[in-house]
C-alpha cells in the first residue's frame, strides 16, 4: 500500500491536470488535444518587475526572447548629471545600473536578447539620420550583450515592418547593421488599457494560439512612457495565465522558428 498510493496520487494529480486542461480549453474555445509551438516575447524593458518575470520563466522552464530599449541601459548621460549633483540624476543612475543587472541575468538564464532601438521612436517616420542613429545608437550600447548570431531587432510599433512596402528604408537600414528583424506573428495586447483587467488578455492569447498555431508571441515587459512603472499588469498576472497557456502551448526556444539564428553562449 505503501508503494501504491504515490503511485495513485501521482495518476489522480495528472487527471486532474488534464480534466482542468479540458475546462480551459472549453472555456478558452480550443477544442482538441494538440499543443501548440510558441515562442514568448518580451518588448520594452528592462524594468523593475523584470526580475520576477525571469523567477517566473525560470520556475517554469521556459525560454523567451527579450526585445530591449538601449536607453535603459544607456548609464553615462544619468552619471554625468549625477557628479553635477543632480539628485534626480543619481536616482536614475541607480535605475538604469539595475536594468544592466537584469539584462546580464536575462542573458545568464539562458534568454535570447534583441534591440528595441535606442528609445522607441516611429522609425519610419524619422528623418533617414535620426533613424539611423536610433539603429546604430542600439547597436553600440547593446554591442556587449548580444547572444545571437545574426543580432536581432524589433521595430517599435512594428513601424517599418508593417509599413515595408511603403517605407522600406527602415529594414534595408536594419540588414545593413547587420540585424534581423523579428516580428510577431500573435499579439497579448497588452498595452491596450482596455484589456488591463479580468482574464482579458488571457482570453486575447488564447484565441491566438488557438486559431494562429505557431509563432511569436509579443508581451511587454516594460513600459515606453513611463520607465520605472513597469507593464503592471501582464507581470502581475503572467503566471496565472501560464498554466492555461500550457494547456495549449508547447513553449519553443526562438531559433525553433529561426533556424538561421544561432545562439552565443556569453
Ligand atoms: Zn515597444
Amino acid at each position: 500500500m505503501k508503494t501504491i498510493l504515490p503511485l495513485l496520487l501521482f495518476f489522480f494529480i495528472l487527471d486532474l491536470t488534464a480534466a482542468d486542461c479540458n475546462t480551459i480549453r472549453t472555456r478558452y474555445e480550443c477544442p482538441g488535444h494538440e499543443k501548440y509551438p510558441i515562442h514568448l516575447s518580451f518588448d520594452d524593458g528592462p524594468a523593475d518587475r523584470t526580475p520576477a518575470l525571469l523567477d517566473l520563466l525560470k520556475k517554469e522552464h521556459i525560454p523567451a526572447t527579450f526585445f530591449i530599449i538601449a536607453e535603459r541601459i544607456d548609464c553615462q548621460p544619468h552619471r554625468n548629471r549625477c557628479q553635477t549633483g543632480d539628485q534626480a540624476a543619481c536616482q536614475s543612475l541607480q535605475y538604469c545600473l539595475e536594468h544592466k543587472k537584469t539584462l546580464q541575468r536575462t542573458i545568464r538564464e539562458g534568454h535570447t536578447i534583441g534591440s528595441h532601438s535606442y528609445n522607441h521612436l516611429h522609425l519610419s517616420t524619422l528623418p533617414y539620420t535620426e533613424m539611423e542613429a536610433q539603429i546604430s545608437h542600439s547597436k553600440q550600447l547593446l554591442a556587449p550583450y548580444f547572444n545571437t548570431s545574426p543580432p536581432l531587432f524589433r521595430l517599435p510599433y512594428g513601424d517599418g515592418w508593417f509599413n515595408r512596402a511603403e517605407k522600406p528604408a527602415v529594414l534595408e537600414t536594419l540588414h545593413n547593421y547587420g540585424f534581423q528583424h523579428i516580428a510577431w506573428e500573435m499579439s497579448a495586447f497588452d498595452w491596450r488599457e482596455a484589456d488591463q483587467q479580468g482574464d482579458k488578455i488571457l482570453q486575447t492569447v488564447m484565441h491566438e494560439i488557438c486559431t494562429k498555431k505557431r509563432g511569436v508571441i509579443l508581451f511587454h515587459d516594460g513600459d515606453s512612457e513611463q520607465e520605472h512603472i513597469g507593464r503592471t499588469f501582464t507581470l502581475k498576472h503572467i503566471a496565472e495565465w501560464i498554466p492555461a497557456m500550457r494547456c495549449v502551448a508547447d513553449f519553443k526556444p526562438l531559433n525553433y522558428f529561426y533556424k538561421n539564428v544561432k545562439v552565443i553562449k556569453r
